[in-house]
């Protein structure tokens, strides 16, 4: 799986509490490839473990290495996070590009996002390493995000570029169907014409607006009984007539 081959790798991160937090970031992401150049002495320390909260296991299985060529082995794509707008001549890439990228190379090998110290970011000798730039576009009058907030952020656009609804929990209710909506506006508009707030001599654009009003809210089939069984209370008989042959559903087979 994607979330298995991609490496999320801090370069010489100076704060142990920014390694705890970036460990939850992948976490909660679903990305558990968390890769130290360097990491601050006595790694993992109980600020880190703090910050890791729930993520321990993270922080704990985090590989160590002594050189970013050495975290980067095996690896494809190699896309470094930059605070700044660099001059170098490497590609430069929002995150919704990069997260799309790294996730289409990590299916050949492993690909990593590479992120710098938080006091000086990366240096042109690691970007030398790197086959593009990230950089998250903030507020040009200051763009230098947490170390671990950076984590945060590119961890997402790489899980909603893996598409995360596919797991999120069925509808309660089915949206409703064209011709149940067809059968909600001529009973609709049958009892705006009886209780006399629809002149039929003169409907104006009532019946659009009110179809504007209720296709915004995109109803589903229980909010739609609900409307249709307040009409049908309101005005005692109305909802019987069909609509284009259509039955309605409390006519429909057994
Ligand atoms: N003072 C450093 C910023 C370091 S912040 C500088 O000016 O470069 C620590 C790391 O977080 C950065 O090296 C980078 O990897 C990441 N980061 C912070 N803000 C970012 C941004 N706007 N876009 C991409 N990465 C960012």
């Amino acid at each position: 799986m994607a979330s298995d081959s991609i490496r999320f790798v801090l370069f010489e991160p100076s704060h142990p509490g920014n390694v705890g937090a970036a460990a939850r970031a992948l976490k909660t992401m679903a990305f558990d490839q968390l890769v130290l150049v360097n990491p601050p002495p006595g790694h993992p320390d109980p600020e880190a473990r703090a910050r890791a909260s729930g993520a321990v296991d993270v922080l704990e299985s985090a590989t160590v290495a002594t050189s970013l060529a050495a975290a980067l082995q095996g690896c494809g794509l190699v896309i470094g996070a930059s605070a700044r707008h660099r001059r170098l001549g490497i590609a430069e890439l929002d995150p919704r590009e990069c997260a799309r990228q790294l996730l289409e190379a990590s299916r050949e090998r492993p690909a990593a996002l590479v992120f710098g110290p938080e006091r000086s970011g990366l240096s042109n000798a690691e970007l030398d390493l790197c086959q593009a730039i990230v950089y998250i576009p903030a507020n040009p009058q200051y763009s230098s995000l947490n170390l671990a907030a950076a984590v945060q952020l590119l961890a997402w656009e790489l899980r909603a570029a893996q598409g995360v609804n596919v797991d999120s929990p069925p509808p309660e209710s089915p949206p409703a169907t064209v011709e149940d909506m067809e059968l909600f506006y001529d009973h609709l508009q049958r009892v705006l014409t009886a209780s006399g707030f629809l002149d039929p001599g003169n409907p104006r654009n009532l019946m659009r607006r009110l179809r504007r009003l209720f296709n915004r809210t995109r109803l589903d089939e229980n909010e739609l009984n609900i409307l249709r069984g307040i009409l049908a209370t309101l005005a005692p008989g109305s909802g019987e007539r069909h609509w284009r042959g259509v039955p309605p559903p409390e006519e429909r087979s057994p």
